[in-house]
C-alpha cells in the first residue's frame, strides 16, 4: 500500500472563512510531516521514482509527494524542506497559467495565488523534482468535447516537455474529474500515471490512470496525517466503499 500525498499550496493560510482555505498547508506543518515520515524510515518520491513500486516491481517504505497547480509558494517553502529530507516530488503545472494565477478558482471566491513562471518551473526541475501536467487551462475535462479534452491532455505534455527539456510522464486530472475515455487518452498521449482526488492508498494492482491520493489539508493534525499515511484504516474504508458499491 503506497500513500501518494496530495498538496496544493504551502504557505500562511488565508483568513478564516476564505473558500478553500484548507488547501494551504503551513510551512511548519509541512516540515513536521516530512520530518516524521523521514524519521520513521520512509522515503518521499516523485511519481516517476514511485513507478517501480506502483508496478509492484519494487517494495519498500516509500510514499509519493504531489502538488497540484504549480504554486510559487511550493517552490519557496516546500523545496528547502524536501531538499533537507532528500525527498523528491511532482508538481502538476497548468501550461497557460505559468507565471499567472489560479484563475479557475475565482468564481468560487478563492483568493488568487501566484503560480510558478517558466523560470520557476525550471528551478523546480533543477532542484531535482518532477514536472507533471495538469492540462493547458485547468478545465473540467469531461465537460469538453473529446477533441478539446485530447488537446488539453496532449498539448500540455508537448509544451511542458519543450519548457523542461525532459520527458513529462505524470498527469493529474483537474478537479479529479475523468472518464475511462480520458484515461485512455492520457495513456495514448504518453503519460505513465494519472492521479485523481479519490481518497485512499495506492495498491500495486491499481489502474495507473486512476490513482487515489491522500489529501493533506491545513487542518490535518500530525497524528491524523500519520494515520492516513501509515495505517491500513484508510484502505479498509476504501475497500468497503468499493464492495458496498459493487
Ligand atoms: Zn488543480
Amino acid at each position: 500500500m503506497i500513500p501518494i500525498l496530495m498538496y496544493h499550496q504551502i504557505g500562511e493560510p488565508n483568513p478564516r472563512g476564505t473558500p478553500y482555505r484548507g488547501l494551504t498547508v503551513h510551512p511548519r506543518d509541512f516540515r513536521r510531516q516530512m520530518g516524521w515520515l523521514r524519521l520513521l524510515g520512509y522515503r518521499g518520491l516523485s511519481m516517476a521514482r514511485l513507478m517501480p513500486y506502483l508496478r509492484g516491481e519494487k517494495q519498500g517504505k516509500v510514499f509519493g509527494i504531489t502538488f497540484d497547480d504549480g504554486y510559487q509558494n511550493v517552490l519557496d517553502h516546500a523545496v528547502p524542506v524536501l531538499e533537507a529530507c532528500g525527498f523528491h516530488a511532482t508538481n502538476y503545472f497548468v501550461v497557460r497559467q505559468l507565471g499567472g494565477s489560479n484563475l479557475w478558482d475565482q468564481a468560487e471566491g478563492v483568493p488568487t495565488a501566484p503560480l510558478m513562471s517558466a523560470q520557476g518551473l525550471r528551478d523546480w526541475l533543477a532542484a531535482g523534482h518532477e514536472v507533471g501536467s495538469h492540462t493547458l487551462n485547468h478545465p473540467v475535462l469531461p465537460r469538453l468535447s473529446p477533441e478539446l479534452a485530447a488537446n488539453e491532455i496532449r498539448d500540455s505534455r508537448d509544451a511542458l516537455e519543450q519548457l523542461a527539456g525532459a520527458p513529462v510522464r505524470a498527469f493529474c486530472y483537474p478537479y479529479g474529474k475523468y472518464t475511462a475515455a480520458l484515461a485512455a487518452c492520457a495513456r495514448e498521449a504518453g503519460y505513465e500515471t494519472a492521479t485523481t482526488t479519490a481518497r485512499g492508498l495506492a495498491r500495486p494492482q491499481d489502474d495507473l490512470f486512476g490513482l487515489p491520493r491522500v489529501a493533506v489539508m491545513r487542518s490535518t493534525l500530525l497524528v491524523r496525517f500519520l494515520q492516513k499515511c501509515l495505517t491500513q484504516l484508510e484502505d479498509r474504508k476504501r475497500r468497503q466503499a468499493e464492495m458496498g458499491g459493487a
